[in-house]
């Protein structure tokens, strides 16, 4: 548990003396809030000296002031609780950047009436000929109505317009003029997927299916600029920026291809980067993957990149056979010419000490994914590798074990948050009060992160999330996980700071606040270790650095921003 002490640590650095002290003050002091430092003994601080971008010192406010020179920059924190930088073990922000300053977002949307008013608004400002796409995030029971929109609220919110609606990755509307657009007919094909007929045999607009339909139909809508790309990488890393996150562990996916990179590479070179980016390779044409993943990545050894901008690997799909589809009926089905490759492509990765982070919803395909793992394992080691398994709703306690015994960590999401009610009614109640078996994992010694899985299955709020981990409701309120697997707030804040780090080795660089760490760190608008949980998902930042940076700053810290 935590304990509120002021040890005061400072940190020696050779060739610090008395006489250079002016010279070695810090650039800023944060004094006078609590700092829940997450250390190895759960240290509650009052305050943090910064230099050089780094934790200088962790004290007391007094302490802490003592410290300051005349070019020091004291901020009061006000009683402000401070909060090491969150980071999502698994995220797709790279692809929410891509099209984040042109689409009509209906994640966190608190009623079906608003969604529409959003697509009314973007067709009254923008060109007639123009896309107005909802992507995914976003469930019906998020919506005070409980629902969906229908086809006819979709063509009355834009008549006229090529509208595309997509919800998680379960169902798509399509307006008869987007439909005219894409070329579709009641006779296309839609990969794993089907168009719905009227009586009459008539497309309606609504598709489903799973993933690869939805990819099918968006790659058929002409994408933003780039340099639409840039403003909405940009944008999303500060509304990131703005929830107290600053870092991701990024898996690219769905219809993710090399020159997609582009975009988020010109914001890191051009030093407007404000979320550290881990990101991995994932081939996107199904029999290709091993050849792409040779051609993409040959010039690309473990770890390229700096602390803002670093290649971490392959994932979250290696090869499409593999992949056991979304949250909820997912199948995991591969023949064993298909383990046979994916053994192939990771005994390669693992030679080239090259991180595997590889999704499974179900324990099925997690626990076949295991077996390849330790197969490979017999003849190259890959327990120093920190492989990564993600999802797995319905982790069995074996599975766990034996990803424990190869150190894989196991990266949790709030996708019940909104697949919640579904992923009950399918497997029952007592599976449900286990899922995830959070807790489980933790006594288990796994290293166990957070994340959301955004930006299709959940919403990017790490907040909404952090308050998933701890209530285990679904977005209606339903009480779903139960408290077996409840983590307290302590463990559920390190799963989303120091817990992340590890996955993307930088444990040793950031995810707590102790000197000589980089200061990545948010001060919070409210107290996460003591509000009710019903109020952790309403926190945001008031102020977020990130390298000792001001990236977001709001309210009474305004005018810091950019600045520290
Ligand atoms: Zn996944």
């Amino acid at each position: 548990m935590m304990k509120a002490v002021t040890t005061f640590v400072a940190l020696l650095v050779l060739g610090f003396g008395t006489a250079a002290a002016q010279a070695q003050a810090p650039d800023a002091v944060l004094v006078n809030g609590k700092v829940v430092t997450l250390d190895d003994t759960s240290t509650v601080a009052q305050a943090i000296a910064i230099r050089g971008g780094r934790i200088q010192a962790v004290g007391s406010s007094d302490e802490i002031r003592k410290l300051a020179g005349t070019a020091t920059t004291v901020v009061d924190l006000g009683g402000r609780t401070v909060i090491p930088g969150l980071m999502d073990s698994h995220i797709h922000a790279i692809r929410a950047g891509l099209t984040y300053s042109v689409e009509v977002s209906w994640i966190g949307v608190p009623s079906l009436a608003k969604g529409l008013e959003r697509i009314r608004d973007a067709a009254r400002s923008s060109k007639p000929d123009q896309w107005i796409k909802v992507g995914g995030g976003w469930t019906d029971m998020q919506f005070t109505e409980k629902r969906g929109p229908t086809m006819d609220e979709i063509k009355a919110a834009a008549p006229g317009r090529k509208v595309y609606v997509q919800r998680l990755y379960n169902r798509a509307w399509l307006t008869p003029e987007g439909i005219a657009a894409m070329g579709i007919t009641k006779d296309t094909p839609i990969p794993t997927g089907k168009a719905e007929l009227d009586a009459s045999g008539n497309l309606t607009g609504e598709f489903t299916g799973s993933n690869p339909a939805y990819n099918f139909l968006v790659a058929k809508i002409p994408g933003p600029t780039f340099q639409d790309q840039v403003e909405g990488t940009k944008a999303y890393f500060r509304e990131l920026n703005r929830l107290g996150m600053t870092a991701v562990n990024d898996v690219t996916g769905g219809g993710l291809f090399p020159v997609h990179f582009q975009p988020v590479q010109k914001v890191w070179r051009d030093g407007e980067l404000t979320v550290r980016v881990a990101w991995h390779f994932q081939p996107q044409i199904r029999g290709k993957e091993f050849e792409l993943i040779q051609q993409h990545t040959a010039m690309l050894p473990m770890g390229f990149g700096d602390d803002m901008f670093r290649f971490q690997g392959l994932g979250e799909s290696i090869t499409a056979a593999m992949f056991d589809g979304s949250t909820v009926g997912a199948v995991f089905n591969p023949t064993d010419a298909d383990l046979a490759e994916f053994e192939k492509i990771l005994t390669w990765a693992a030679g080239r000490g090259y991180k595997a982070h590889v999704h499974a919803s179900t324990n099925k395909a997690a626990a076949g994914i295991m077996t390849v793992y330790e197969s490979i394992h017999k003849k190259t080691p890959i327990d120093k590798l920190r492989w990564q398994i993600t999802h797995i709703e319905d982790a069995t306690d074996d599975t766990l074990k034996r990803m424990k015994a190869l150190n894989i960590g196991w990266s949790v999401q709030d996708r019940l948050l909104y697949a919640g009610t579904n992923y009950q009614k399918l497997m029952g109640e007592a599976q449900t009060k286990r899922a995830p078996p959070i807790k489980t994992g933790l006594k288990l010694g796994l290293v166990v992160a957070a994340g959301t899985d955004s930006d299709q299955v959940a919403p990017y709020n790490p907040l909404t999330s952090l308050k998933w981990l701890l209530d285990g409701k679904g977005i209606d309120g339903t009480p779903l996980r139960g408290p077996e697997e409840t983590p307290n707030r302590e463990e559920a804040l390190r799963m989303y700071t120091i817990n992340a780090a590890w996955f993307t080795f930088d444990e040793d660089k950031r995810g707590n606040l102790v000197p000589g760490k980089y200061a990545d760190l948010a001060v919070l608008s409210a107290d996460y270790m003591t509000v009710p949980v019903d109020q952790v998902g309403d926190i945001t930042s008031h102020l977020t650095l990130v390298g000792g940076k001001a990236v977001y700053a709001d309210g009474p810290y305004k005018a810091l921003e950019g600045k520290l």
